[in-house]
């Protein structure tokens, strides 16, 4: 019953997630025009929030656009953890769609995932259908080349089936996004999740986000850090450190990874991006906002050549 609860708790905070995104659209952040059609209103966050959420999104876009052209057209995403998450619509949008688009979280979050593409018919109309045909279930869709799947990121063999299902394809190039998701795995079922991933997907780039700088001084994982909205952050151990985000990656056989706090990202965002979305909001204390960056990272991981050495530098 505790760990159903934990569940609970873990689906929601893609509540969170979502309503932070909408929010900081609202205000002109950034631009997404579907974000809204999944979440109806949320509550005012702060400017050091909002700021934040702008690194993650466009930090997430400069590795998503870096795939794209990487692998020429034949590669897919896997987004593990997606909860409401427009990346697929958004690429529809500016034409940049990869191969294949697949998205993985609990079945109670595809499913209210599955009702609102159901009633939006301009989510419906972008899913690219060949033969004109999706296939729903109450949890589950499959479009062309958009494919949604609930299914517990801990449990290998139902996933192994969930994409296949997906149509997924072992030795096309793949990129799997983890947004804010490892954390809420504890630390044995992510390490199986990234080994078999890199026995699987010998071409492959792996971008996660998640918390980092998790210990105090003392080296203690701070234990207000434990829990967040109610939910064990299982993984926290894992994001001890830049190193301990990487280390996760080479002791389950990636090849290379490499890491970066939000500090970093934010700082390498072009110049004229920062300066705009630093006039929407007053933030009397810059100081928040580096304090909220320095917890929080990208850390990414290759197999195979194509992928190699992927960095934050705009070039
Ligand atoms: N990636 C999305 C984003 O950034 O907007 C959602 C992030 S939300 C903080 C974490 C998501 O991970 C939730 O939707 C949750 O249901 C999903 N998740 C966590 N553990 C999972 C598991 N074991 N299997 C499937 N999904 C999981």
């Amino acid at each position: 019953i505790k760990d159903m609860a934990d569940d609970e708790a873990i689906q929601a905070t893609n509540d969170d997630a979502s309503e932070c995104k909408r929010y900081a659209v609202q205000l002109g952040y950034w631009c997404d025009p579907f974000i809204s059609l999944f979440v109806k209103q949320t509550a005012r966050k702060a400017p050091e929030i909002n700021r934040g959420y702008y690194a993650r999104v466009k930090g997430i876009e400069l590795f998503v656009e870096n795939f794209l052209k990487l692998s020429g057209g034949k590669g897919q995403i896997i987004n593990l953890g997606a909860g409401f998450d427009t990346l697929y619509w958004r690429l529809r949008e500016t034409g940049n769609s990869p191969a294949n688009f697949v998205e993985l979280d609990f079945p109670s979050i595809t499913a209210k995932k599955c009702y609102h593409i159901k009633k939006h018919k301009q989510l419906i109309d972008m899913l690219n259908t060949e033969d004109g045909e999706i296939r729903f279930s109450t949890t589950d869709l499959h479009a062309a080349n958009y494919h949604l799947v609930g299914t517990d990121l801990r449990h290998i063999a139902e996933l192994n089936n969930k994409l296949a299902q997906a149509e997924v394809n072992f030795n096309s190039p793949t990129m799997f996004l983890a947004e804010c998701v490892l954390v809420y795995v504890d630390a044995s079922a992510t390490s199986s999740l990234l080994k078999w991933l890199a026995g699987k997907f010998p071409n492959s780039l792996f971008v996660s986000y998640e918390q980092v700088n998790m210990k105090d001084k003392f080296g203690q994982v701070m234990l207000s850090n434990l829990r967040s909205r109610g939910c064990l952050l299982a993984g926290v151990e894992d994001c001890e450190s830049l190193e301990t985000q990487q280390r996760r990656f080479t002791i389950n056989n990636w090849e290379g990874t490499s890491a970066w706090t939000m500090v970093d990202v934010y700082d390498s965002l072009p110049v004229m991006d920062r300066s705009r979305i630093e006039h929407i909001e007053m933030l009397d204390e810059r100081e928040l906002l580096t304090q909220l960056l320095q917890h929080y990272c990208i850390a990414v991981a290759w197999n195979g050549q194509t992928f190699k050495n992927l960095s934050i530098a705009q070039g």
